[in-house]
C-alpha cells in the first residue's frame, strides 16, 4: 500500500525544497488562551486527517489551528510573493499567515494546510499580522459555499479564537482561520520569481507544473512553459466563467490573490450579487470599479497577461518570439472565457442544443434583468420553476421582469426554443436545477449570522452553512434564505479581510 492510500498525517513539505528567497522560516505563534470554535470534519476526512484530529484534546487542536504548536515536528514557513495591487506593483508575501504542513491526501493530491491571523511574519510591512472572528467566520462561510457550488476554490478545515482582544472597528476577538489549498502558488508568487535570476524562476515554473499540471511532462512538449500558460489561461477563465454564472464578486482580484492552480482564493471583500447590474461592486475600497461584477472576465485576462510576463524568459530565448507566443496564449482567454460562459447560461435558461438564437435569448434576457433591476439569483430559479411547472411568483426581485410584455415575448421565443428540442421538460427542469442554485450566501444573512457567531451563538451560523451544502436543491425550508436584503442594505459594503 502506498503512503497516501492510507489515513493519517502524510506530510511532505515540498515547497521548502525551492531557493530560500521563496519562503522565510517562521517561529510558531504564542497564544495564550485558544480556542477551537468550528471544524471541518468532513474536509479532514477528505484530507485523511479526521482521525489524526479526533485523537487529540479540545487544547491541542485548539493549538494546532491556531498555530502556537507544530504538527508533527514540521517548521511554519511564510511564503515570499509581490502583485499588482489594483493596478501597482508591490513586494507582499504571507504578511499574517503562515504554512504549517502540506499533506498528501488520501486522493494522493498534495494540500497545503496554512493559517491566516497567526502573527507576524517578515512579510507583515507594519502589519500586526492578526485577524479578527468575523471576517475568518465568513471566509469559512463563503469558501466552503463556493465549494459546493461546484467552483474550484480554497477550502477550510477550521476557525479558532486567540483569546486575544484585537482593535480594529474597536476592540475584536482574535482568530486564526486554517485554510486548505491545493497550493498557494500565486500570479504574484512568479512575479515575485521574475525579480530574481532565471534559474530560480524555472525552478518555480518546474514546482508548479510537477504540482498542478503534472500532465505536461508526459505529453512531449516543446515548450512545458508555455503549456504551463495554456493551462493557466485555461483554468482561469473558466474558474471566472463560474463566477459570473453565480454571481459572485471577488471584489479584489489582485494578481496576488489570482492562483495558478485555478482555485478561487481570499474572500476578503467578496460578496454575490443581488440585483443584476453589471456595475455592481461592493468592497469599500473599490472606489473606481476596477474589480466590479461586469469587470472581472477583462481583469481576469489583465492578471493572465502579467502571469505571461513573467514567463517570457523561459517561453523563447528571443524575446520577440517569446512575446508572440505568449500573445497568442492569451488571445485565447476571451474564447475560452466565452465558452465557458456562454455553455453555463445555455444550461441555466435550459437550452442543450446548438439552438440558432440562443445568444441573442441569453443577450436579450440580461439587458432585460439590468434594465427592471431583477435579482439574479432568482429570476432563473423562478424560470427554473417555470420550467417544472411551479410557481414562483413568490420569489422577490422578479415581479417587474415576470409581468412585463417584453419579457412575455422573451418567454414565448424561449419556449419555442425548448419544444424544439424535444427533450421532456420534466429532465429540462432537472438539468435546469443544477444550473440554477435555489440559494446563495446572501449579504443580509451572511452578516446576520456571522454577527450572531461571532458573539458565539452559532445555531443560525450552522443551519445556514448546512443549507449551503446543497444550493442546487429546491427544499421549500430554505425559502426564508432567498429573502433579498432589506432596502437598509442595498447599499452594502464589504471591508477587506482585516
Ligand atoms: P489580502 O488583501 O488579504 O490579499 O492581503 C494583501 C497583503 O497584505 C498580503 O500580503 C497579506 O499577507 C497582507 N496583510 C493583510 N492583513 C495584514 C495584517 N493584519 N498584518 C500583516 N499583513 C497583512
Ligand atoms: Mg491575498
Amino acid at each position: 500500500m502506498n503512503l497516501s492510500e492510507k489515513s493519517g498525517w502524510s506530510i511532505v513539505n515540498t515547497y521548502e525544497k525551492l531557493p530560500k528567497k521563496f519562503y522565510s522560516k517562521v517561529k510558531n505563534a504564542n497564544f495564550l488562551n485558544p480556542k477551537l470554535i468550528l471544524y471541518n470534519e468532513s474536509l479532514a476526512k477528505t484530507l485523511g486527517i479526521d482521525e489524526e484530529i479526533e485523537k487529540l484534546s479540545e487544547d491541542e487542536k485548539a493549538e494546532i489551528f491556531v498555530g502556537n504548536k507544530p504538527i508533527k515536528h514540521t517548521k511554519p514557513i511564510a511564503q515570499a510573493y509581490a502583485g499588482h495591487q489594483f493596478g501597482h506593483f508591490t513586494i507582499l508575501g504571507d504578511g499574517r499567515a503562515m504554512l504549517i504542513a502540506e499533506q498528501q491526501a488520501l486522493d494522493g493530491k498534495i494540500y497545503d494546510l496554512h493559517l491566516k491571523g497567526s502573527g507576524t511574519t517578515p512579510y507583515s510591512r507594519g502589519g500586526d499580522g492578526k485577524a479578527v472572528i468575523k471576517p475568518m467566520l465568513r471566509e469559512y462561510l463563503i469558501s466552503e459555499a463556493m465549494h459546493y457550488l461546484g467552483i474550484s476554490t480554497t477550502r477550510s478545515l477550521a476557525v479558532s479564537l486567540t483569546g486575544e482582544e484585537i482593535y480594529r472597528n474597536g476592540m475584536e476577538q482574535g482568530a486564526v482561520l486554517a485554510r486548505v489549498a491545493s497550493s498557494h502558488l500565486r500570479v504574484g508568487t512568479f512575479e515575485f520569481a521574475s525579480l530574481n535570476e532565471k534559474e530560480d524562476l524555472k525552478k518555480l515554473a518546474n514546482y508548479a507544473i510537477k504540482r498542478h499540471y503534472g500532465e505536461i511532462l508526459t505529453q512531449n512538449e516543446e515548450n512545458i512553459y508555455t503549456k504551463l500558460l495554456q493551462n493557466v489561461i485555461e483554468k482561469q477563465a473558466n474558474l471566472i466563467a463560474k463566477w459570473q454564472l453565480v454571481g459572485f464578486i471577488h471584489g479584489v482580484m489582485n494578481t496576488d490573490n489570482m492562483t495558478i492552480s485555478g482555485e478561487s482564493i481570499d474572500y476578503g471583500p467578496c460578496a454575490f450579487m443581488n440585483e443584476y447590474d453589471v456595475n455592481t461592486v461592493f468592497s469599500s475600497i473599490d472606489r473606481n470599479g476596477r474589480y466590479a461584477y461586469g469587470n472581472q472576465p477583462s481583469i481576469g485576462q489583465w492578471n493572465l497577461s502579467k502571469f505571461a510576463d513573467t514567463l517570457l524568459p523561459l517561453i523563447h530565448k528571443d524575446e520577440d518570439m517569446a512575446v508572440k507566443i505568449a500573445t497568442k496564449a492569451l488571445s485565447k482567454y476571451s474564447l475560452k472565457f466565452n465558452k465557458a460562459f456562454i455553455s453555463g447560461m445555455k444550461a441555466k435558461i435550459g437550452l442543450l442544443n446548438n439552438e440558432d438564437d440562443y445568444l441573442e435569448l441569453i443577450q436579450n434576457l440580461l439587458t432585460m434583468m439590468q434594465e427592471m433591476g431583477a435579482d439574479y439569483t432568482n429570476t432563473f430559479v423562478r424560470l427554473t420553476l417555470k420550467m417544472g411547472g411551479k410557481d414562483g411568483s413568490y420569489l422577490q426581485g422578479t415581479k417587474e421582469l415576470f409581468d412585463s410584455s417584453k419579457f412575455k415575448i422573451w418567454q414565448k421565443k424561449w419556449l419555442e426554443n425548448i419544444n424544439s428540442s424535444k427533450i421532456d421538460k420534466k429532465q429540462i427542469f432537472e438539468n435546469m436545477k443544477k444550473a440554477n442554485p435555489f440559494i446563495i450566501p446572501r449579504n443580509n444573512i451572511v452578516e446576520d449570522v456571522l454577527k450572531k457567531a461571532s458573539s458565539g451563538n452559532f445555531e443560525e451560523f450552522n443551519n445556514f452553512l448546512n443549507a449551503l451544502k446543497n444550493p442546487y436543491e429546491y427544499k421549500d425550508k430554505n425559502k426564508n434564505y432567498q429573502e433579498l436584503p432589506p432596502k437598509t442594505m442595498q447599499k452594502y459594503q464589504t471591508f477587506c479581510g482585516t
